[in-house]
């Protein structure tokens, strides 16, 4: 077998499933290159080279992968089409721009290493997930038995990073906690020192990258904020808000989105919710006035909506959040 090196571009379900698939590709003797954290240079070769139309994020997705032309002999791209069974979710996908990411990958840019774009579908259950981890490692020339190796071991790793996000980490931090091999810590009860507790929902891809969401939870932290995220809630109570919903949405990480935010409007001690969007996206429009009429209609929570694109400074994002959360804190005070 030859040892190749795997691209992964910082972005996208980066945020959620890189511990499983670095794990994986490691276990299996490859190496694995990650693009580096997103700067204005990566963002702007995304937008040079993305469709004009395109989100953000998905701009920000070809600045990642151009950043590894040369660096690696593969780009791992899955084509993610969903991940759970349809019976509880009716025709949930991710979002379609998701499903032809790596179509748009080869189309926009002609000096990328080969895609590796496996269709990751588990519609049918979760056994597809093993089909889709013997489709990889066999492309990359492993015998059967050392991908169900890789395989039981990369979904080990995952189940304890799983474990740090409902601890209420933040993605960046356990990932970091994984990376160092850092046993689980027990969860910290004690609050710490934050005097204000609100809940952030979006797109992961928003939420924990920094740079564009221009410091975002950094500042929310300054503020002595402390944050929740839907990425924290466990997927049985993801389920059981669903079903105070009449109708779900197509799209699951928007879904994500919205169950984790209608849990937090129910939380007393959470004083606000904050939606973080990404500009030109189409199931936000959807999500954003979904969660601003939720918010009235559950306990009229303050609800804040922040828009981020390629031109959003630092400046913007404090302004509206300081003001947001004096805002809360004043409606604390006058209780
Ligand atoms: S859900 Fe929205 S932000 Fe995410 S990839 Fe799709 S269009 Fe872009």
């Amino acid at each position: 077998m030859q040892v190749s090196k795997i691209g992964i571009p910082r972005t996208l379900a980066y945020f959620i499933y890189f511990p499983l698939w670095k794990t994986f590709f490691e276990e299996l003797g490859h190496e694995v290159v990650l693009s580096a954290a997103t700067s204005k240079a990566i963002l702007d070769r995304g937008v040079k080279e993305a469709v004009n139309d395109a989100c953000i994020p998905i701009k920000l997705y070809h600045g990642h992968a151009a950043a590894l032309a040369g660096k690696a002999d593969y780009i791992f791209c899955p084509r993610l089409v969903s991940v759970r069974s349809h019976g509880d979710f009716g025709t949930e996908t991710f979002c379609p721009k998701f499903l032809g990411l790596p179509d748009m990958l080869r189309l926009a840019m002609d000096d990328l290493p080969e895609i590796i774009d496996v269709r990751v579908d588990l519609k049918k259950g979760k056994d597809e997930l093993w089909q889709v981890f013997l489709e990889i490692g066999s492309k990359l020339g492993n015998s059967g038995e050392e991908i169900k190796r890789a395989f039981t071991k990369a979904k080990k790793v995952q189940r304890e990073y799983q474990r740090l996000l409902y601890q209420e980490k933040l993605p960046p931090e356990a990932l970091e906690l994984i990376e160092q091999k850092i046993p689980v810590p027990k969860k910290d009860k004690s609050g710490g020192s934050y005097d204000l507790q609100v809940a952030v929902v979006g797109y992961p891809y928003v939420l924990y990258d920094a740079y564009i969401n221009a410091g975002l939870l950094a500042i929310l932290e300054k503020e002595k904020v402390k944050v929740y995220t839907q990425d924290m809630i466990s997927d049985r109570e993801m389920n059981r808000q669903a079903k105070t919903l009449p109708k779900s949405m197509f799209w699951y990480f928007s879904n994500r989105a919205v169950y984790g935010a209608l849990h937090f409007m129910q939380r007393p001690e959470i004083e606000g919710v904050i939606h973080l969007t990404a500009f030109a996206c189409g199931p936000d429009s959807m999500v954003d006035r979904l969660l601003e009429i939720e918010s009235r209609r559950r306990g009229n929570r303050p609800y804040l909506s922040i828009a981020v694109d390629e031109h959003t400074g630092e400046a913007g994002v404090r302004t509206r959040l300081e003001a947001f959360v004096d805002m809360l804190r004043y409606r604390r005070n006058r209780k």
